[in-house]
């Protein structure tokens, strides 16, 4: 058996990084899928216009997922309003709270239709900021969060959850919701960036995880746990910042690391291929 690898958690922008070449790197390093989810419209653009920064964001995008697609590579779009541009855009653009939860909303309602129709395939990064910040902005951030967890069980799409790590606690609180809500496939519930401790709990609700495909993350988990969970890279694919590491690394990190602990090809292939399938219902 030869193992196929994916990144089920990156970021793609062809204005200030190398955008679809990404794609093409992963495929020759063994690469079958990557999901790639929005990053900031200040990531790409230097002006800011509210809802068309964002719309405009989503085009460059969904069009550098299509020719990811076509390099070979089954490539996934999302979009979302990442819980930091809540901060961002108040503390930068000197807009109020209610400015950015007028935003927000409209940029969830916009891209499910987009996701209605077929263009994307889910909405993420939504969820909470993973510092500390002003109350008002963590609500919003859940107000979000919860829109896009609606739209999940209303379009049955998919989501990419962003959250602070408060071990188990992180997910009952989201499983509190998603019950609320009456979602029921809980597997396309995705929470990206977990740690390896909280992986048991996620797994034993019915969600799905991504684990940041590091070496000491990668460690953690080969030596703890069974294969239940997925491996991203969240490359942010910008020149100007530091990555420790990129979608084309993760099979040789992969490969090496299983080596070294014993692991089996079984045991790539269910977080490589089977995982993936389950969590973005392939
Ligand atoms: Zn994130
Ligand atoms: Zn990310």
């Amino acid at each position: 058996m030869r193992v196929k690898f994916a990144d089920a958690h990156s970021h793609i922008n062809p204005i200030k990084g190398l955008g679809y070449k990404i794609a093409e790197k992963f495929k020759n390093n063994n690469g079958w899928f990557i999901a790639f989810v929005s990053l900031s419209p200040w990531d790409y653009f230097d002006e800011f216009q509210g809802f068309i920064s964002y719309k405009k964001m989503i085009d460059v995008e969904l069009r550098e997922c299509k020719k990811s697609e076509e390099v070979g590579i089954k490539t996934l779009c999302l979009a979302g309003f990442h819980p930091g541009d809540i901060d961002y855009i108040i503390n930068k653009y000197n807009k109020d709270a209610s400015y950015v939860l007028d935003l927000a909303t409209r940029v969830i309602d916009y891209e499910a239709s987009l996701c209605s129709k077929g263009e994307l395939y889910g909405i993420g990064e939504v969820g909470r900021q993973h510092y500390k910040t002003m109350p008002e902005r963590v609500a919003i951030s859940e107000i979000i969060l919860e829109k896009a967890l609606e739209y999940a069980k209303d379009l049955d799409i998919v989501v990419h959850m962003h959250l602070e790590n408060a071990n188990r606690s992180t997910v009952d609180i989201i499983d509190y919701v998603v019950n609320r809500i009456g979602i029921k496939d809980k597997k396309k519930i995705i929470f990206h960036h977990a740690k390896p401790s909280m992986i048991p709990h996620i797994y034993n609700l019915g969600y799905s995880a991504t684990l940041y495909g590091i070496e000491p993350v990668l460690e953690e988990s080969f030596k703890s746990l069974p294969p239940v969970y997925m491996i991203e890279s969240d490359y942010p694919d910008n020149e100007r910042s530091r990555s420790l590491v990129t979608p084309w690394e993760l099979p040789t990190k992969l490969i090496n690391l299983s080596k070294k602990y014993e692991i089996g090809e079984d045991y790539l292939h269910k977080i490589n291929v089977e995982n993936v399938e389950s969590a973005y219902r392939l």
